[in-house]
C-alpha cells in the first residue's frame, strides 16, 4: 500500500495510461478522482476501481476551460477531504507539421497538453500545501525530450512540460511537494495512437508502428501498464529525494 492515505487527481484517466494509474493508484491505497472529458470511459475506469475494492470519483472535466480546472480541484477536495497528488496526463495529437498547422489546432493542443498542466497545478498547490505536501507528476513524452518530425506542435508542449517539471521542482521543494514527469515511448494500444497515426498523412497504422519501433534497444511497443508503475514511482512518498526528474520509459529510446 505505497499510497495509503493518499488523494489523487488524475487528468485524462478515461482510458489508457492515466486508467491504468489511477487503477494502481488505488489499489495501491489511494482515493482517486478522474477528471476526464469521456464520461462513458471514465465512469468505467470508477467501476473497475470500486469492483476492485477501492474509491474513485468521477469529474467531468474540459481540461482545455481554466476555471474547469479550479472546479475539478475544489470538487476532489470536497469529496475526498484533501488533495496530495496532481497527475496531469490528458493529452491530444494535436495537428501535424509545420506547413499544415491551423492556428486553432496549435491553440488547442496548447491548452490541453500545457497550459491545462500549469493551471491544474496552480489550483492543485494551495491544497497539497494544506494537506502538508505531495506530488505533482505531469505525462510528457519521448517526443519532449527529443524533437518529432512528424508534429512540432506536441514536441512543443511535451518539452514545455518538462520546463515545468523543472521550474515548479525547484520552486516547490522546501514546501515539501515533489515534482516531475514521465517520458512515455510508443504504446500503441490507447486511443490517441490513431491520431498519432493520422498526423502523418499516407501512412497506416503499421508502417507507422514499424518507424516507433525502428532502432529502439526494447524493440517493443510499451504497455499502458508500465508507463502506469513508472508513474506510481515518482509519486510515492517513499520517492521522496527525487525531484524535477522527467523519465524517461521508452525502452532504450531516448537513451539510442
Ligand atoms: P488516451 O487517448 O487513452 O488518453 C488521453 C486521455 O486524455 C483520454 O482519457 C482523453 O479522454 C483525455 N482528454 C483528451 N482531451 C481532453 C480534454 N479536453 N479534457 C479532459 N480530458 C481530455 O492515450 P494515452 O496513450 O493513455 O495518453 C495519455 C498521455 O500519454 C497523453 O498525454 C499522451 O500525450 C501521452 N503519451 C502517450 C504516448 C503513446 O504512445 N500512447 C506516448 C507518449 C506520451
Amino acid at each position: 500500500m505505497k499510497l495509503k492515505g493518499q488523494v489523487a487527481l488524475i487528468t485524462g484517466a478515461a482510458t489508457g495510461i492515466g486508467r491504468a494509474s489511477a487503477r494502481l493508484f488505488a489499489q495501491e491505497g489511494a482515493q482517486v478522482a478522474i477528471a476526464d472529458i469521456n464520461d462513458k470511459d471514465s465512469k468505467e475506469t470508477v467501476r473497475m476501481i470500486q469492483d476492485a475494492g477501492g474509491k474513485a470519483m468521477f469529474i467531468h472535466t474540459d481540461v482545455s476551460a481554466v476555471p474547469q480546472l479550479e472546479r475539478m480541484v475544489r470538487t476532489t477536495v470536497d469529496g475526498f477531504g484533501k488533495l496530495t497528488i496532481f497527475f496531469h496526463n490528458a493529452g491530444i495529437a494535436g495537428p501535424g507539421v509545420l506547413e499544415t498547422t491551423a492556428e486553432e489546432d496549435y491553440d488547442r493542443c496548447m491548452a490541453i497538453n500545457l497550459k491545462a498542466g500549469f493551471f491544474g497545478a496552480r489550483f492543485a498547490v494551495p491544497e497539497i500545501r494544506k494537506a502538508g505536501g505531495g506530488s505533482i507528476l505531469f505525462t510528457s513524452s519521448g517526443l519532449g525530450l527529443r524533437p518529432s518530425p512528424q508534429s512540432p506542435v506536441y514536441s512543443l508542449t511535451k518539452a514545455g512540460l518538462i520546463m515545468l517539471t523543472r521550474s515548479l521542482a525547484v520552486s516547490l521543494a522546501r514546501e515539501n511537494i515533489r515534482v516531475n514527469a514521465i517520458c512515455p515511448g510508443p504504446v500503441s494500444e490507447t486511443p490517441i495512437w490513431q491520431d498519432f497515426v493520422n498526423r502523418v498523412p499516407g501512412t497506416n497504422a503499421d508502417e507507422y508502428g514499424r518507424k516507433s519501433l525502428e532502432g529502439r534497444p526494447i524493440a517493443r511497443f510499451g504497455t499502458a501498464e508500465e508507463i502506469a508503475r513508472a508513474a506510481l514511482f515518482l509519486v510515492s512518498p517513499e520517492n521522496s529525494y527525487i525531484t524535477g526528474v522527467a523519465l524517461p520509459v521508452d525502452g532504450g529510446g531516448v537513451a539510442r
